[in-house]
């Protein structure tokens, strides 16, 4: 193992407050937090029979999720939109002449597409009686288009060097093939901000760590909300008093592809953050994940077919480096931001959480598919009942550094890792990878731990016969257990 890393620069966890050092005191303006009562549902995720009784707030001096006055009144993005409203005309209506057009228009982007919109439009019973202001359907999407509409996307043209020679161009060999593609993202931090001022979300937020126990003293822990379970602690004791943590929960999926002009496709990533109530976060309806970027799926014949996997690897981490930019600073100094009660705070926007399957937990680890992307445990080790140390966030990047600039290392390849340099989450302030992975239901407990583990047990204990024989002799309709209702978004 490696004991001491030399490191040229200082990388997470970053700037760890010195516990010596004297605590820098909060702005004058800042107002130590009001903290609600205990979460309505917290009684219901307490044991039957128990009570949430007891609640731990974080230490008086750390300010934990504390206001700051400011000169100007604070005004949430939804608030600002309606003044600016009011001033144009009076009506908070934007483009529309009435709430029936406004009516009209939203029921038209739900349910009805391009083509009969046009068509729509131009019925006399619409275009003559009802006399919309939109009378075709490019009036009509300007209309859309001119509406507030939350965080900008950017646009990035990148351009992949393979390593096959384009003989077409060059018939040398010395010119290799290239590709060309686009990445399109929101600015996280942007989206933190729209998040925790959305006032939609006022009731369900939380700004500091709590704990809930069952009784004051020998009381079972209740951990049921980000904001009760450890790591926010953890964290909050890192950074200087005054602040308040907003977790960033990310997730990708690359099966919910999109495709877009010519044959190009692209697969989404959202975030979302801990503030917010599970109940909220997962409702699909309530808006509170957020879309922050396509990460686009090249062809990659540019490249031969045995470094095509790794290169599918580096372009992931190139194009995740590029949106995550802007957390590095705020999740190092903080942000003031106007938050859904209408309250100034300096916020943290910290990665805490990454939702993905088994394979792109793989890939964002820059691991092999046949390792854990946790722990050191080799496949051929596995299940053999022995503690296999975690992933270590400091060594591995120093490992693929060292890698990136040619040398060997034997631990390299002892950790199952690809040679990709610099990981998105390299420079992410207080943030360990390794750690932040949630469990993929399918491919870990049901392809792992039933199919893999617990079918092949029984199988050699009672034999191929009679693993068959006991399932053909379950009821077809058991009745007495309901399908679990699997989130569908992440909690
Ligand atoms: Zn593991």
């Amino acid at each position: 193992m490696l004991e001491e890393i030399p490191f040229e620069q200082d990388i997470s966890p970053q700037n760890e407050t010195d516990p010596e050092r004297a605590p820098d005191l909060p702005d004058q303006d800042a107002t130590p937090p009001v903290f609600p009562p205990a979460s309505s549902d917290a009684l219901e995720d307490a044991r039957p029979g128990e009570h949430i009784t007891w609640t731990q707030r974080p230490d008086e001096n750390l300010f934990a999720g504390a206001t700051y006055k400011t000169t100007e009144p604070a005004k949430t993005t939804f608030e600002l939109i309606q003044d600016a409203e009011i001033l144009k005309g009076g009506v908070v209506l934007g483009p529309f002449r009435d709430d029936d057009e406004w009516q009209l228009a939203k029921w038209l982007i739900k349910h009805v597409g391009h083509t009969a919109t046009e068509e729509f439009l131009k019925l006399k019973i619409i275009s003559e009686r009802a006399c919309p202001s939109y009378t075709r359907k490019t009036d009509f999407f300007d209309k859309i288009d001119s509406l507030p509409g939350g965080v900008q996307w950017n646009c990035k043209t990148l351009d992949i060097d393979g390593d096959l020679p384009d003989l077409n161009k060059d018939p040398t060999g010395a010119t290799m093939r290239c590709e060309r593609l686009d990445l399109w993202w929101r600015d996280p931090v942007e989206c933190v901000a729209e998040l925790i001022g959305n006032s939609a979300f006022k009731e369900v937020m939380r700004y500091a760590p709590e704990k809930l126990f069952t009784k004051s003293e020998g009381g079972s822990e209740v951990i049921n909300q980000m904001w009760t379970a450890e790591w926010w602690w953890e964290i909050q004791k890192r950074l200087p008093p005054g602040s308040t943590i907003a977790p960033l929960i990310l997730s990708s999926d690359k099966t919910m592809l999109s495709n877009f002009r010519g044959d190009n496709s692209a697969w989404p990533v959202y975030l979302t953050i801990g503030n917010i109530s599970k109940e909220k976060r997962r409702e699909v309806s309530s808006n509170a994940t957020v879309l922050i970027g396509y990460l686009p799926i090249p062809k990659f014949d540019c490249f031969d077919k045995n470094t095509r996997s790794l290169a599918k690897y580096r372009l992931f981490h190139r194009c995740m480096g590029i949106i995550m930019e802007s957390l590095v600073a705020a999740g190092t100094s903080g942000q003031k931001m106007v938050c859904a009660d209408s309250l100034v705070r300096n916020v943290w926007p910290i990665f805490a959480a990454y939702v993905a399957d088994y394979p792109e937990q793989c890939l964002i680890a820059c691991c092999k598919e046949n390792r854990c992307p946790i722990c050191t445990v080799k496949p051929e080790e596995r299940g053999d009942h022995q503690h296999h140390p975690l992933r270590d966030v400091r060594e591995s990047l120093y490992l693929m550094q060292r890698q990136q600039d040619g040398e060997k290392d034997a631990q390299f390849e002892d950790a199952g890792m690809r040679a990709v340099y610099p990981p998105f989450w390299a420079n992410l302030p207080h943030s360990d990878i390794f750690q932040s992975f949630t469990p993929d239901l399918l491919h870990q407990l049901h392809k792992g731990v039933f199919k893999d583990h617990l079918v092949k047990w029984c199988t050699e204990i009672i034999g191929k016969l009679e693993v068959d024989n006991r399932f053909k002799a379950m009821p077809d309709h058991p009745g007495h257990q309901e399908k679990p209702k699997l989130p569908h978004r992440p909690t």
